[in-house]
């Protein structure tokens, strides 16, 4: 334990965000560099505890005292590899993770949680610009084929620990580029893609082969996969988006988040000198109270948007936790992210009731109305219809599973109730030697879950082939242990 007095003598603090004006300008990410001292003695604030609720609390079961002490005593190349050692890509959950250690943290119980999200970032930052992480290729081969369909972050941690089991490894990726939903979702003000690209670099440096624009269904044929790869990783995400069925669904200007937002992703790759949809200028509703909905509103502000306006059918969530909602839980209450400090206006416990024409075609307006729950159900409330102008909507209601294509069907694989891909304790489908890991499994999720279920995943399929495995297994509440 760095400092057992730590958590009484300094207070929980975070990096600053730039001036709202500078951030909308340049796409940047939002934080300002913390000053070395400061992240020393945040790390200083954990308490080691015997029972460390936060490593408990991580789908990763990432080693959190250990490396707080060491960032504490300034071994930052010991805790690098404490990092890696239970998450591939520690830069990635380190900006991006909603943190449930966090809500974990014994601190919390009655004082302000350890920054633990913060002091990872800060390790993987430091270990990137030292030149401490470098490609980790295997020193034995093994002859065996692996193909992973899907490059977002549950693939490409599976890709990555089966690639240094010895594998010959090959990611098909439908997209023209890599990364999944962290290159064509998660706005670049929330992570800059150099992130990515460099970790791709590492991995094709330990010979990990990337097939871009390989669509499985269309140009590569399953069947073939299946007859020439020794094991098959399906890991495409769960796509398949909730729409609104609402008089005036058909209207021009209302779009899914996810029409919206790679658009975006693609000016700042340099694909785009503007977007196709580009709200300068333009009133925004964005439906969806969630992060999602948070990424389509920092993006509508970046370009410009006159007004913006995120409704919630929920109501809005209390300050502090609810009783029902304890400690160590994932604590459900207001958050104000980056995006919503940039501006916008948040409306709880509203329902559309339809999206008005302007007469040519186009959404004009959408007409809401307040509701309460009464016994487990909305009930609109009388006397509260209004309308509110909108020239663009963008739907951003969750996913609904991974998308139901005839190939998947032709493969064999089941659906569960909620319409995942079906996998057992060892994450293999219905089809022996075909597995499944991250959304398109477990439903839409966090980026931490989609590693946690690629490192074990991997660690499967390593059995699979090999009859037993050395990689390791995420650790995390409600990981499937391998069996
Ligand atoms: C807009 C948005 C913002 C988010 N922000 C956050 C956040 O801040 N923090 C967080 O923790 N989580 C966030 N999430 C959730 C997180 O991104 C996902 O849980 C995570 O990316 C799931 O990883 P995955 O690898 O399972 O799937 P995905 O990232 O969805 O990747 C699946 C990949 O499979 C490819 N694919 C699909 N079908 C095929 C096929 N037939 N052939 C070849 N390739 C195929 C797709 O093109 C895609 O690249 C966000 C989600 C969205 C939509
Ligand atoms: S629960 Fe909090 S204080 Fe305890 S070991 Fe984990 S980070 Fe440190």
């Amino acid at each position: 334990m760095g400092e057992p007095t730590g958590f009484l003598k300094w207070r929980r603090e975070l990096p600053v965000r730039r001036p709202v004006p500078v951030r909308l300008r340049d796409w940047k990410e939002v934080y300002d560099d913390f000053p070395l001292e400061k992240i020393t003695t945040q790390a200083g604030r954990c308490m080691d505890c015997g029972i460390p609720f936060c490593n408990n609390g991580c789908p990763l079961g990432n080693l959190i005292p250990d490396w707080n002490d060491l960032v504490y005593r300034g071994h930052w190349r010991d805790a690098i590899d404490r990092l890696h050692a239970t998450n591939n890509f520690p830069e990635f959950t380190g900006r991006l993770c909603p943190a449930p250690c966090e809500s974990a943290c014994v601190l919390g119980i009655n004082a302000d949680p350890v920054t633990i999200k913060q002091v990872e970032v800060e390790i993987i930052d430091r270990a990137w610009d030292e030149g401490w992480v470098t490609p980790q290729p295997p020193s034995v081969r093994t002859g065996r084929r692996v193909a992973v369909v899907g490059s977002g972050p549950s693939g490409l941690a599976a890709a990555q620990q089966l690639t240094r089991a010895g594998h010959d490894v090959v990611v098909l990726e439908r997209a023209d580029r890599i990364g999944g939903l962290l290159r064509y979702g998660i706005p670049e003000f929330k992570m800059e893609k150099r992130h990515l690209d460099r970790r791709i670099a590492q991995m094709e440096a330990e010979g990990t082969e990337f097939r871009t624009r390989a669509t499985v269904g269309e140009g590569v044929n399953i069947d073939v996969l299946l007859a020439t790869y020794d094991a098959v990783v399906l890991a495409c995400g769960a796509t398949w988006r909730r729409d609104l069925p609402i008089p005036g669904r058909e209207l021009a200007g209302i779009h899914q988040a996810m029409e919206y937002l790679p658009w975006a992703n693609r000016v700042q790759e340099g694909d785009l000198d503007q977007a196709p949809i580009d709200v300068h200028g333009k009133h925004v509703v964005i439906i969806g109270g969630g992060d999602t909905g948070a990424d389509c509103l920092g993006t509508a502000h970046r370009q410009g948007a006159a007004s913006v306006t995120q409704l919630e059918i929920m109501p809005r969530p209390p300050e502090e936790r609810a009783t029902a909602n304890p400690w160590p839980q994932y604590a459900m209450i207001y958050r104000v992210a980056s995006a919503h400090e940039e501006g916008g206006e948040r409306l709880y416990s509203v329902n559309t009731e339809c999206f008005v024409d302007d007469g040519d075609g186009r959404v004009r307006a959408l007409r809401i109305h307040d509701v309460a729950m009464r016994d487990g159900r909305f009930e609109r409330i009388d006397g509260t219809d209004r309308e509110i102008p909108a020239d663009f909507v963008f739907l951003s209601m969750g996913f609904l599973g991974p998308e139901r294509s005839p190939w998947l069907e032709h493969l064999g694989v089941t659906f569960d109730g909620r319409g995942n891909v079906v996998r057992d304790d060892r994450y293999m489908s219905a089809v022996p030697g075909v597995f499944v890991a991250g959304d398109m499994g477990r439903g839409q999720s966090l980026i931490v879950w989609a590693i946690a279920e690629g490192r074990s995943c991997a660690a499967s399929v390593d059995r699979y082939l090999m009859g037993d495995s050395e990689l390791p297994v995420a650790i995390g509440p409600g990981v499937r242990p391998l069996a």
